[in-house]
């Protein structure tokens, strides 16, 4: 029997040796677009590096408009509040996602109800969605999670029978494609972050898109102090201290949620290198899925036919402990991290019980009153799915791990193989 790793043995992959691929990825093209932005001056507000990018990102995920703001978190609370959800609204979400999908809900005063998902893909479950609803719902937020797409055509079905808006959280489907149709083009609204563990990034940032052009000129006023939305592109400083957008004043009441002319160089580069970095990942993923099936105890995520186009954000899978002995998860992944050289997590924790999603810690802001404050106690919501996920089954590891070779992926299956073979040294 070969010794695992995490017992001193030899790993499956030496990183001194066979380090794996980076990320962030950047090269010359990166470099000489930030300089250019620096040397020109032109750091930020509506510049030209943003309008182009707006142009590109909407060509590219096939929406009339995009909007880049700060964030993957405040694209979805200004989608909330272009659709005039607050008080007394009902948002429907999955019990497991980022913290910031259900936090952005309460952020504008409204309730998220938390809804279990499916076991296979791990998305939302659209029956769950139709058992939530209630006369005070107003929206979807469906969140197409690592390398799964929730299943649009059944949540757009229901949005349509109940007029429900969607906001498809696309913080992780980046070129996704569902039917032909891109991730972020299917709802009333998409939300994308480049936050730097996204397959698209800046460090930070964020994309809203749309079809509808009255919702594009709310959301660009609300990144925007609320001003109405800027045709002609100007140097702020060439503008008098009062001058405040159209003469008529403020358009919406919002803050500043601008991006710089920096991160939007950044990602004009990036959104060139995506396609071909998608189907690489796609490739990788979808062998690494047929490698794992062969080994008992492992079930790679589904893979729904209507997926057209894969796009993934970390690269995850099911394990059943059951035929490794009993070897709880836990230990699982930190035998394969210690075969492997990279992390290997769980998924987000539930949202019933998740470390960051905590509203009553903040009773200045949310107390508004007292039923308030029960609905949006997180522990009222059951979703045995999403824990059973948590718990006992996810294992996910960086999408970078799917950027390099045939060889790389072999070796993860290889590595899981190794500990298949030999979990009950881990177990004494
Ligand atoms: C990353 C992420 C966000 C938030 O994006 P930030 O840019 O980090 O604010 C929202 N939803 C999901 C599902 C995410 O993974």
């Amino acid at each position: 029997m070969e010794k695992l790793a995490i017992k001193g043995g030899t790993p499956c992959r030496d990183i001194t040796k066979q380090p794996w691929p980076k990320w962030p990825v950047w090269g010359k093209e990166e470099e000489t677009a930030l300089l250019e932005v620096l040397h020109s001056g032109v750091w930020s507000y509506n510049g030209p590096k943003e309008t182009e990018f707006n142009k590109l990102f909407a060509e590219y995920t096939g929406v009339k408009h995009a909007i880049c703001t700060v964030n993957g978190t405040m694209t979805l609370q200004i989608s909330l509040e272009a659709l005039g959800i607050g008080i007394g609204d009902e948002v429907i979400i999955p019990g497991l996602t980022w913290q910031a999908t259900a936090a952005t809900v309460i952020d504008v005063n409204a309730t998220p109800i938390l809804v279990d998902v499916n076991e296979d893909n791990w998305c939302i479950d659209p029956k769950e969605i139709e058992n939530a609803i209630t006369p005070r719902t107003k929206a979807i937020i469906p969140v197409h999670l690592y390398g799964a797409f929730a299943d649009m055509d059944a949540i757009i079905n229901i949005a349509k029978k109940h007029k429900l808006y969607v906001i498809e959280d696309c913080a992780h489907k980046h070129g996704g494609e569902w039917n032909g149709k891109k991730a972020g083009s299917i709802g009333d609204i998409g939300s994308f972050s480049y936050q730097l563990s996204k397959h698209l990034t800046a460090g930070e940032g964020g994309s809203v898109t749309t079809n509808n052009p009255e919702l594009a000129d709310k959301l660009d006023a609300l990144r925007n102090c609320g001003r109405k939305p800027e045709t002609t592109i100007f140097n702020p400083l060439d503008k008098g201290a009062g001058d405040y957008g159209d003469d008529d004043g403020n358009f919406i009441q919002s803050g500043n949620l601008r991006i710089t002319e920096f991160q939007a160089a950044i990602l004009i580069e990036g959104l060139k290198r995506l396609p071909a970095q998608n189907a690489r990942r796609n490739t990788n993923g979808e062998y690494l899925n047929s490698l794992l099936d062969q080994i008992p105890g492992i079930a790679p995520i589904a893979r729904d036919k209507r997926e057209t186009k894969k796009a993934y954000f970390n690269y995850a899978f099911r394990y059943y402990k059951d035929d490794f002995n009993g070897l709880p998860v836990a230990t699982f992944r930190k035998a394969l991290e210690a075969e492997l050289g990279i992390i290997v997590g769980a998924s987000y924790e539930p949202l019933n019980n998740c470390s960051l999603y905590v509203p009553h810690t903040k009773p200045s802001r949310y107390k508004l009153n007292d039923s308030y404050w029960k609905a949006i106690d997180p522990k009222r919501f059951s979703l045995p799915k999403c824990e059973r996920i948590f718990k006992e089954q996810s294992v996910c590891i960086h999408h970078k791990a799917l950027m390099g070779t045939k060889k790389d992926v072999e070796l993860i299956a290889k590595a899981v193989k190794k500990i298949y073979n030999n979990s009950k040294e881990l177990l004494d």
